[in-house]
């Protein structure tokens, strides 16, 4: 019995490292730490990229010229290529009614169906001109409404990085990888992806996730193994719903 919850358990706690904001303009200098503590450990994160970066934020960032064979250099090694958006520009406020609740501002939530799938197809486009075959989507700043699902599954795709809960579950017929927490740490039981921003790192920021990821390195998964995780059981279920609650809560109380 002991050494069955015991498997459970280890079957059912992982970390993917998602990194977001990854354009031609970002910091360079951690980029590329980062990927020598990744080749190091043998770790495949996520790579939210921006299709077409307008962030004036992110453009003030050093611009790298061979963005995009870099790009696929990174998905040769195995690591998942992820639309982040199209130009991570926010032109709607959201509030606090996009799906998640989580508030502020979106690129996408509010939108009508048309502008948000001319902005998912615009995003894939770039992509498919680049030869890089995108499977999953995360919308800036968390905020999605219906229509972006929609328009999502319009085009093909079906996985979302983001949402509540413990384990990967599947709602509206998308597969949902959930992203709760904004530092980076090990939780004892549950599959759980980061959101990390190098831009806005110090030196200092990247010495703590590098001792972070050789105490964890062997709770790292790929997206594939988080994939496989997908799972819409009772016991998830209710997790995920309770997770929702307390979530919403502590928004609706900080504001
Ligand atoms: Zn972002």
């Amino acid at each position: 019995m002991l050494s069955k919850i015991k498997n459970y358990i280890s079957d059912n706690t992982g970390i993917l490292i998602r990194i977001d904001d990854i354009a031609e303009n970002m910091n360079w200098d951690l980029m590329e730490k980062s990927e020598l503590l990744f080749e190091k450990y043998g770790i495949k994160p996520v790579l939210g990229v921006i299709p077409e970066n307008k962030d004036d934020t992110l453009l003030s960032y050093p611009k790298k010229n061979d963005f995009w064979e870099k790009v696929r250099i990174w998905k040769n090694k195995g690591w998942e290529i992820a639309m982040h958006g199209y130009t991570h520009v926010y032109d709607k406020k959201t509030k606090r009614d996009d799906y998640f609740n989580h508030g502020g501002d979106s690129e996408f939530c509010g939108h009508s169906l048309e502008t948000q799938e001319l902005r998912i197809k615009k995003g894939l486009k770039k992509f498919d001109s680049e030869k890089i075959k995108i499977r999953a989507f995360f919308a800036p700043n968390h905020t999605y409404d219906q229509n972006t699902f929609v328009a999502l599954k319009n085009n093909g795709i079906n996985e979302i990085i983001d949402g509540y809960g413990l384990m990967p579950y599947s709602e509206n017929n998308i597969k949902f990888i959930p992203q709760l927490f904004y530092k980076v740490f090990a939780l004892p039981f549950g599959i759980q992806s980061t959101q990390i921003h190098l831009n806005y790192w110090e030196q200092k920021d990247f010495d703590n996730f590098e001792k972070f990821i050789i105490k964890n390195s062997n709770k790292i998964i790929t997206y594939d193994e988080a994939l496989k995780k997908v799972n819409n059981n009772f016991f998830h279920n209710s997790i995920k719903n309770l997770s929702a609650k307390i979530l919403k809560l502590k928004r609706i109380i900080k504001s």
